[in-house]
């Protein structure tokens, strides 16, 4: 019963009942994936893996990964084949039940609207003449999604304000997500169908699954996941997380009367801290009062 002497971790005022079903909705890279600078506790993934065999746990991975870096991921960490994956940064979505992984079209159908016909390739080289953008590598890109490398000294506005410019004029509406890979020092840009963001891949799922929104957490670490953090999804920023991204996600999530539906996991009271996925957990916990019983139940290996 270690959960128990979690003292100052309360329940959220704004989901008091006890929702039987749960779709748990994760981001990867340094939410689930320890590979941040922080440490991950010993016993975090192995309680998660252990939470989401649960049958009230449906899982998502929410990612920017492409379908064969997560399974490289699910084999390099041990993690649960979740049933559903949100991929490319919510650009497509599979159903896992069987192999293959299924693409579900509507929802490729619902974005594509976004860029009007035009085509990856034809974006690219509308966008080729700014010189601080650097393509990624061919398997980062997806038919819906243009991802680039921009130097972290860049001037980052001006290169945005140029983006927008140029798809205002070829008639596209996208969104523009910024965020870092840490370890690599690099700024990440993808240009994206406006409606293709995290958010409204869960929104599309949850809703083709029948949960309500007080049924869903979701947990993310950085800048693509601000969308969700500060939007009307119970969500878990992890304590891993940057300085910057917690204070960005605190003030959207302010502006917007969202902070309810933000939890900000803490290194403190919990059993397993809040890095990682100890912190995804304790985003259960404070949201989902009426799973705490299981979370109770797992006791770390000493
Ligand atoms: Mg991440």
């Amino acid at each position: 019963m270690i959960f128990s002497t979690a003292a100052g971790i309360r329940g959220n005022p704004a989901h008091p009942t006890c929702p039987p079903k749960l779709l748990l909705c994760t981001d990867l890279d340094r939410t689930l994936i320890p590979n941040g600078a922080q440490p991950e506790h010993p016993d975090a993934r192995a309680c998660f893996r252990e939470f989401c065999r649960r049958p009230e746990v449906t899982l998502v991975y929410v990612t920017g990964r492409h379908q064969a870096l997560v399974r490289e991921a699910i084999a390099d960490y041990d993690l649960p084949t979740p049933a559903y994956l949100v991929a490319d940064v919510g650009t497509r979505i599979y159903d896992l039940d069987h192999e293959p992984w299924t693409e579900l079209t509507a929802w490729e159908a619902e974005i594509a609207r976004d860029w009007r016909g035009t085509t990856h390739e034809e974006l690219a080289r509308a966008l080729a003449p700014c010189a601080e953008l650097q393509l990624q590598e061919q398997s980062k890109q997806a038919p819906f999604k243009l991802s680039y490398y921009l130097d972290l000294n860049c001037d980052r506005e001006r290169v945005l304000g140029w983006v927008t410019q140029i798809l205002r004029g070829l008639g596209v509406t996208a969104s523009l997500v910024w965020s870092v890979d840490e370890p690599a020092r690099i700024g990440l840009l993808d240009v994206l169908p406006a409606r293709a963001t995290k958010l409204h891949g869960i929104e599309f799922l949850r809703r083709h699954l029948h949960y309500a929104r007080r049924e869903v957490v979701f947990a993310g670490d950085s800048g693509n996941d601000l969308p969700v953090l500060a939007g009307p999804i119970p969500s878990v920023l992890v304590a891993n997380a940057d300085a910057e991204v917690k204070a960005q996600a605190q003030t959207l999530a302010r502006r917007q009367g969202r902070r309810q539906t933000l939890y900000q996991a803490v290194d403190g009271p919990f059993p397993l801290g809040g890095n990682y996925a100890a912190g995804v957990l304790q985003g259960v916990w404070h949201f989902v009062p009426a799973l705490r019983p299981f979370l109770q139940a797992i006791a770390p290996p000493s």
